[in-house]
């Protein structure tokens, strides 16, 4: 059997899709589950879209999620050029051999004519016009200096036929295609053209992208047939949607890898998720490493219908790997988001992620989910009811006083300490140690919801400003 071949082919365009990071890492995992090479080669023969950096972006985005290839432009590899601008010299050579094998030829035309061609509904198809041109005629044509592309020719009747991995047979008319350009006037390859080559002289040996491709394939078998080479094995992948009827798109700025990065998720979590977003392993695992992708990577598993990105499940998903790191793994993540809170330079941020940790999904929510922490602002004394504690505002009222007392007695401030010294207090007054612990709670926070009980928070925020609030709260009360 021949070693696996698989390649990742993007256009550098300024930003990682999800939907082409689903692609790079199928065909990652395609190839290592299979002994095989993952190959990386930059698709960008449409100069009009070059994008500064975009290249960079590629590579990091690849590396940083862990889909490493064997052979690139940046690592090498007995294959290159893996960049398809470099490979001018080849492609001419190729259009000139499948011209002389009678499946390609000049075309002088005009924009004029061809716009002549287009029918009332805008539709324009190329009518072979340059088909008929004598080998004399364009010879003496590109002699003269005439700009020229070159074209695929396409039969007119038939059916072409190949099957792919995911979608079975897939048969297309040759009424249906047209005689696409594979060379431009400036002698670029386009995507039709190069692809074929590349994957031919680059040994690929499964070709993995987004179906859109799977309509043009057979116009790619024709070349290889023509050329007489074996043609790849084809995995076409099902579309990834925003919701029931749009596409997920770049358009909509929120589906690139990079932006994800930087609102809170996990690299891990977004390749776990994406792995998911058309594939479901044997034994039905959500939460997996990419190493236990690999293993697990079948074909049979990945769906021909249209899968939803659903960003609940991905926060949830990332809810996950930031509950499995260690509280300084967690610390360390966490440290540029607590940095922009309200609460730097307060509080010890290390103590303020410990709280946090356990209660966070998206990183980038901190901010929001304690710069309420920073400080202390009249609230809504309703929070002090409570059925289960039988608590309320006249409960408060008169059960601060208390609290106050004894915490300012206590000199010890950790957790452990002031829960113990307040649970006995409360058990030596009679005083039932939800109610207090309650109302202690909502006295020095103001919030219906903190990310730990009442002794955490006054832990965190220590003794002086545990009593500070404590006073202000019985003034709001009283007042
Ligand atoms: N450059 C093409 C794209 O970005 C690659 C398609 C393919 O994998 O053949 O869509």
């Amino acid at each position: 059997m021949k070693k696996v071949r698989t390649r990742f082919a993007p256009s550098p365009t300024g930003f990682m899709h999800l939907g082409g990071l689903r692609t790079a890492l199928y065909a990652y995992l395609y190839a290592k589950s299979n002994g095989g090479d993952f190959i990386l080669r930059i698709e960008d023969t449409d100069q009009g879209r070059y994008v500064d950096g975009a290249v960079e972006l590629i590579y990091s985005s690849l590396r940083e999620s862990g889909l490493y290839y064997d052979e690139g432009p940046d690592v090498g590899g007995d294959y290159g050029p893996y960049v398809q601008s470099e490979r001018k010299a080849i492609y001419a050579e190729y259009a000139k051999k499948l011209i002389d094998l009678g499946g390609a030829y000049y075309c002088f035309c005009s924009k004029e004519r061809l716009e002549s061609l287009t029918d009332e509904n805008g539709n324009r198809k190329y009518d072979k016009h340059c088909l008929k041109l004598s080998k004399e005629e364009v010879e003496r044509r590109i002699a003269a200096g005439e700009p020229y592309v070159i074209r695929q020719n396409i039969p007119t009747e038939g059916t072409s036929s190949y099957e792919d991995l995911i979608y079975g047979t897939i048969n297309v008319d040759y009424a249906e295609l047209e005689d696409n350009i594979l060379i431009k006037s400036d002698g670029m390859p386009t995507y039709n053209f190069a692809n074929v080559i590349d994957d031919h002289l680059m040994g690929i040996t499964h070709v993995i992208r987004g179906t859109e491709y799977l309509s043009s394939t057979p116009k790619y078998n024709l070349m290889y047939d023509t050329f007489g080479w074996e043609r790849p094995v084809y995995i076409h992948l099902p579309t990834i949607m925003k919701d029931a009827t749009r596409k997920l798109s770049k358009r909509y700025g929120d589906a690139n890898f990079d932006d994800f990065v930087k609102k809170g998720y996990l690299k891990e979590a977004i390749i776990n998720y994406v792995a998911l977003l058309g594939w479901a392993p044997k034994d039905n695992s959500e939460k997996m490493t990419l190493s236990e992708m690999v293993e697990k990577f079948s074909l049979d598993g990945i769906s021909k219908s249209p899968s939803i990105f659903d960003e609940v499940k991905l926060r949830w998903l990332n809810g996950e790997y930031i509950r499995a790191l260690s509280d300084e793994e967690f610390y360390e993540l966490a440290l540029p988001y607590l940095e922009k809170s309200k609460v730097n330079g307060k509080y010890d941020l290390k103590k303020v992620a410990a709280l946090l940790h356990t209660r966070v999904e998206v990183l980038g929510e901190i901010p929001e989910k304690i710069d309420w922490l920073a400080e202390l602002t009249e609230y809504d004394l309703n929070l002090f009811a409570n059925k289960k504690n039988k608590t309320d505002e006249a409960v408060a009222r008169e059960l601060l006083p208390k609290i106050y007392e004894y915490v300012e007695g206590i000199d010890d401030f950790s957790n452990d300490n002031l829960y113990s010294v307040l649970s006995g207090k409360a058990a030596e007054s009679g005083i039932k140690s939800g109610a207090l612990f309650w109302v202690m709670r909502i006295a020095i926070t103001g919030q219906g919801v903190t990310p730990g009980g009442a002794t955490e928070m006054a832990a965190l925020i220590g003794k002086e400003e545990t009593l500070k609030r404590l006073r202000f709260s019985m003034e709001l009360l009283n007042k």
